[in-house]
């Protein structure tokens, strides 16, 4: 099939590449021309891991351009995969997927498929057909088909996803988003384009709650003296709980998962209806992220000049996307506080510089150069090359042996044997 994706991020270029593995003809279509120049040299604006792989092998199914009136005419399916970030109220900001569809509106010349594949508010299909209709008289569908790849395993998930979800409302546009998928092993959920829409949002709270929730036990589990790990474990062999998402740690962040619980929260609002689960999944997600910090400073005692090592900057592993993520929170406050913070990610350190102006923040060019003379060694993403660094070398440069591990990553009793004060999220 001919697809054009409008929004080449994250979600886009992902879409783009993988239907293009599955043979369909594509061209991906983003504002930005810097992103669009790389894209053309096949180099990835973002780090996906095979994104780059995915470019090169599949580069005769795929195209790159600006111009998105071109796309359009070319295209019986177009993919919209914009961003639909928050707004300062907390409700969801819809002005780049407004902007697309005025856009793509008036290109139409025949019969083509607008899918949804941002996150968006239940409701915008209905607005979507209602906007296109005041450029476009003749007959067009409109589909909501959310996305569930996770940053860090991008292209598997999107091929090997746990189901699909086509949202849509007519046969014709049905069958078509099914033939579009044919290649992919999952099952498929048709639904009206609402339920579709609101699926994503009740998936998203799900985890976050499921989030929450661990957290909380791992904070009952440090007052216990309880191990939150052995906890998880025991109650993830219960089928109807499920073994995924029971890290406890310092709470989730990311592009998604904060603007999209505020999302649901929001809808719901509009609708006069107070979530009060949710609310609550949002308070303890924050404080999850001030107990963190309370333990560092119970350990620094506000003394300014004290070095801090933070490990990893992007909100998950496996991903260069710092938004929302807990660890520029975190330096932030520290820095106010007048730490001195010593930074590694192995693959997030330019973004960080472009989001942390701060003078007090080293960028250091391996995790043993931010660990030097450092008093605490804070972990804050689980990326596992952390785990394979020689402990031994990193407490013998270190002033103080402080290590406050925010993703429970480390074995506590082997790192107290080594000499560090461990402190691990519910587990001593
Ligand atoms: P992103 O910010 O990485 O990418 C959006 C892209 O759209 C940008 O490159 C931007 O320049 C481009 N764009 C915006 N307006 C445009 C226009 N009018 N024409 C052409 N290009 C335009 O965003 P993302 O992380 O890929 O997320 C996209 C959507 O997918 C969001 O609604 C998000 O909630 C949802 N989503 C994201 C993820 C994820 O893990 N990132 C997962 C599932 C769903």
């Amino acid at each position: 099939m001919k697809i054009a994706i409008i929004g080449t991020g994250y979600v886009g270029l992902t879409t783009g590449v993988c239907l293009a593995s599955l043979g369909h003809k594509v061209i991906c279509v983003d504002k930005i021309e810097n992103k669009i120049q790389q894209l053309k040299r096949g180099i990835s604006p973002i780090y996906e891991p095979n994104v780059s792989q995915f470019l090169k092998k599949y580069k005769k199914n795929i195209n790159f351009t600006k111009d998105l009136a071109d796309a359009v005419l070319k295209s019986e399916v177009i993919f919209v995969a914009v961003g639909t970030p928050s707004k300062k109220d907390k409700s969801i900001d819809l002005s780049y997927v407004k902007q697309a569809i005025k856009e793509i509106a008036k290109q139409l010349n025949a019969y083509k498929i607008i899918v949804n594949k941002s996150t968006v508010p239940v409701g915008t299909g209905d607005w979507v057909k209602k906007e296109i209709k005041k450029y476009y008289k003749g007959n067009f569908s409109i589909v909501s088909n959310p996305e569930f790849l996770k940053e860090g395993s991008a292209i598997k998930d999107f091929l090997k996803p746990d189901r699909i979800i086509i949202g849509a409302e007519d046969k014709k546009s049905q069958q078509i988003m099914l033939n579009l998928y044919s290649k992919i092993d999952a099952p498929k959920i048709v639904t009206d384009i609402k339920s579709a829409e609101l699926i994503k949002y009740a998936a998203n709270a799900f985890l976050a709650t499921k989030i929450s929730f661990i957290n909380e036990i791992a904070n009952i589990c440090d007052k216990l003296n309880a191990d939150i790990k052995k906890v998880a474990q025991g109650i993830g062999y219960d089928k109807r709980i499920g073994k995924h998402f029971l890290n406890a740690g310092i709470g989730y962040g990311g592009s998604c998962f904060p603007k999209d619980i505020d999302g649901l929260i929001s809808i719901s609002s509009k609708h006069k209806y107070t979530f009060k689960l949710l609310n609550a999944v949002v308070e303890v997600n924050k404080q999850q992220q001030e107990e963190f910090i309370k333990k560092i400073n119970s350990i620094l005692k506000k003394i300014k000049g004290k070095t801090v090592c933070i490990w990893g900057l992007a909100f998950k592993p496996n991903t260069d996307d710092i938004r929302k993520s807990p660890a520029i929170k975190i330096i932030n406050r520290l820095v106010k506080m007048g730490y001195k913070i010593q930074v590694y990610d192995p693959k997030a350190m330019e973004n960080t510089k472009k989001a942390i102006l701060q003078k007090n923040v080293k960028y250091c060019k391996n995790p043993y150069e931010a660990a030097k003379n450092a008093d605490i060694l804070a972990l804050v993403t689980d990326w596992p090359e952390f785990s394979k660094i020689d402990m031994k070398k990193i407490k013998k440069i270190m002033r103080n042996y402080y290590l406050i591990d925010g993703r429970n990553q480390f074995n506590p009793k082997k790192m107290k044997k080594l000499g560090f004060y461990y402190k691990g999220i519910g587990r001593q």
